[in-house]
């Protein structure tokens, strides 16, 4: 199989990706974490890593262990943060895959601690603050306490620090300047009590293009390595590139007389002879099951018609006279002038850009191409 006989499959050009990386290292000016969790956005957590390591990163931020242990096993050495929650009992797992974790809760991290030490190990750590996102994370004003008990506890070695934004993407300023001030407080009360670890760091995407003051000592960028607006507010500036394009083929076209249901259901009737396509693509490749979804075909945007199947959906290729079998069609990207971005698919499915590309399913079929 390849891009000329897939059913349907993700180009991934991996040069977008170097290209977005080294973009974003000349605007932060400090060293930069790619973030692959989730199998890199969707796009495929090995070859990202790694074009990602080639743009110039120097760490790579995953959400599970599992993820780590992925990028170990193809040979990917660079510093790796976990960012989530890590059982404290998979500590030999994390030391075995000289991984960093996040340590956020006192308790976890004795936890954590008392698995370790006994194997004759040093986990380095990362402690997570809560200044504001409500999620994972110490207060910052029981920070110093917290810093002091990790860096007394045996078998974890601290290196660093961090926090996150909850609205670094909205230009909502008020939440984002009090989370970075809570932040600088606690720094600034760590270094006088000489506690301050080695790599502190804060910024997202949005916060890395959009709020100097928070890029310390590394940047974490997931979505705009991959070429995608953090949002509509805080949008990719020039020379940034769309990494990902989603294809699939036209594998039937016929008329349909007027009236003629379409799909389960019969959620679309035709109206007049209406030219009927199919498309090697469905629900459980990642596209969601809702009406009014469009696609390109032969340059031109095309309505899906019907229910969208697990495996496949229906166009009306009227438009499109010369559409046959085996046509490329693209759910998301360019297809020649016309462009359908993962944002618009993102604000029709009521969702976020982030939610479109994770959700796009292991069996759609990635391949790597340099443009
Ligand atoms: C996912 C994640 C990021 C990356 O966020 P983007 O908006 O994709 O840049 C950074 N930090 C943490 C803690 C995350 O969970």
């Amino acid at each position: 199989m390849n891009v000329a006989t897939a059913s349907t499959w993700l180009e991934i050009d991996l040069s977008a990706i170097r290209n977005n990386v080294k973009i974003l290292l000349e605007r932060a000016g400090v060293p930069l974490m790619a973030v692959v969790k989730a199998n890199g956005y969707g796009h495929g957590i090995v070859e990202t890593s790694q074009a990602a390591l080639q743009g110039g990163a120097s760490w790579l931020g995953v959400a599970r262990l599992e993820e780590a242990q992925l990028l170990r096993a193809a040979g990917i050495y660079c510093p790796v943060l976990v960012l989530g929650y890590t059982h404290a009992e998979r500590a030999a797992e994390a030391a075995a895959a000289a991984v960093t974790l996040t340590v956020y809760d006192p308790q976890l991290a004795r936890d954590l601690s008392a698995q370790a030490a006994p194997l004759g190990v040093q986990i380095p750590i990362h402690a997570k603050f809560d200044t504001g996102m409500g999620r994972l994370g110490v207060f910052p004003e029981e920070g110093v306490d917290f810093i002091r008990l990790l860096r007394s506890l045996p078998g974890l070695q601290l290196t660093g620090m961090f926090t996150h934004f909850a609205r670094a993407d909205d230009w909502e300023h008020a939440t984002t300047t009090t989370q970075l001030k809570r932040f600088q407080t606690l720094l600034i009360a760590l270094k006088a009590a000489g506690l301050r670890p080695q790599i502190v760091h804060a910024s997202n995407s949005a916060a890395t293009l959009y709020l100097p003051e928070a890029r310390f000592d590394l940047c974490r960028a997931g979505i705009a390595i991959y070429g995608l607006n953090p949002s509509a507010e805080t949008p990719l500036t020039a020379g940034f590139r769309a990494a990902l394009t989603w294809k699939a083929r036209l594998t039937s076209v016929k008329v349909l007389p007027a009236g003629h249901g379409v799909g389960y259901n019969h959620r679309y009737f035709t109206q007049k002879d209406e030219r009927i396509g199919v498309v090697s693509v469905g629900y459980a490749d990642g596209l969601r099951r809702r009406l009014g979804n469009f696609a390109l075909v032969g340059g031109i945007r095309v309505p899906m018609v019907g229910g969208v199947c697990m495996d496949q959906v229906m166009l009306n290729l009227d438009g499109v006279p010369a559409a046959k079998i085996g046509d490329e069609v693209v759910l998301i990207g360019r297809q020649g002038d016309v462009v359908i971005t993962a944002e618009e698919v993102a604000t029709a499915w009521g969702t976020v850009n982030y939610d479109v590309v994770c959700g796009l399913e292991a069996r759609v079929v990635r391949f790597y191409l340099e443009n």
